[in-house]
């Protein structure tokens, strides 16, 4: 089954320990489709200027994402620099220039309006709302937020998860959100506020997944060298409603294996810049890193040795 998704579709220049690279295709829609493309088919809304390298987005329509959503205006592209410093967690932003996103109406195409899974990837609420009521009622709907938008339209924000089943958001975006330190509270501070379903994602501390009765927690993978950071979450994202939409099935087992698929998405997404990885990796390396992931988990029961 498809999923639809709408987010940025970026130039990034991003600067971490380890190097610089400049203008490079990023945005949480490019990186939301690198990743869930691996597993299920995906259709792209957004917007890109003029000055937008359409060629590099070639090999992400040869794996089945389908751009038909992609407009082409004039004006410049969507632009984001970042720069990570040690702690690897958290971005700092340099610049967000939203060039034609400011101005953009998205337009669903009739052949879109069905998807059974809607992915709103982190852009401006008011654009998360406005394709949400293009669609025709999705099995899942979930979307994702940022800090800029955060600060800048909480209002927004909080009249569209009235109507999305599940967020996924960083720690400390979830703190600003809901002003609760404590994340527990902060899940289900969220939860009153409308998603059913709560994922807060703590870099290389791992993902917890919230419900009403439950809680998942996954770790992230381990990883030796963690090179660019930019677009984990997105990866992660694409991931979880891409397992989802593959199979089909929203049971809580399957839930918790998405965190997991999810999980292991991410840790491609920071071995090389831009979606780089995302591009080179196969299903199998996949299947690889999902089974790693239980292996690093895996414990037995038996308690003989505690007294
Ligand atoms: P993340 O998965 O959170 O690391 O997302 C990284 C991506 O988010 C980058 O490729 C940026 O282009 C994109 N981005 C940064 N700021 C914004 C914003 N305010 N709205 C939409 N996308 C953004």
């Amino acid at each position: 089954m498809p999923v639809l998704v709408v987010g940025s579709v970026a130039l990034d220049s991003v600067e971490t320990p380890f190097g610089k690279a400049d203008n490079v295709i990023g945005g949480s829609g490019t990186f939301f489709s690198a990743s869930a493309s691996l597993l299920a088919p995906v259709q792209l809304v957004g917007v890109v200027g003029e000055d937008y390298p359409m060629d590099q987005l070639e090999p992400l329509k040869k794996r089945g994402v389908d751009m038909a959503g992609l407009e082409q205006v004039s004006g410049e592209s969507f632009r984001w620099r970042g720069r990570y410093r040690h702690d690897l967690n958290s971005a700092e932003t340099l610049e967000t220039r939203l060039g034609v996103f400011s101005h953009f109406s998205p337009k669903i195409p009739p052949q879109f309006k069905n998807a059974p899974f809607v992915f709103l990837a982190n852009i401006d609420p008011r654009l998360q709302l406005d394709v949400l009521n293009q669609v025709e009622r999705p099995k899942l709907v979930a979307c994702d937020t940022m800090n800029f938008w955060i600060e800048s339209r909480r209002p927004d924000i909080i009249a569209l998860i009235k109507h999305v089943d599940l967020i996924t958001l960083n720690d400390g975006e979830a703190r600003q959100l809901t002003d609760c330190s404590n994340l527990v509270k902060a899940a289900k501070w969220i939860m009153k506020h409308g998603p059913k379903i709560v994922i807060i994602k703590k870099g290389e501390h791992g993902a917890f997944m919230f419900k009403e009765n439950s809680i998942f927690f996954a770790p992230a993978y381990p990883l030796e060298d963690v090179f660019d950071p930019t677009g984990a979450g997105d990866s992660f994202a694409g991931g979880f409603m891409g397992y989802l939409a593959q199979t089909g099935d929203l049971s809580d087992e399957n839930l918790r294996r998405a965190v997991v698929v999810g999980s292991a998405l991410g840790s491609f997404a920071v071995e090389k810049f831009s979606v780089q990885r995302l591009l080179e990796i196969t299903r199998g390396d996949v299947v690889n890193r999902v089974e790693e992931f239980r292996r690093l988990v895996a414990f037995e029961r038996e308690l003989g040795t505690v007294s």
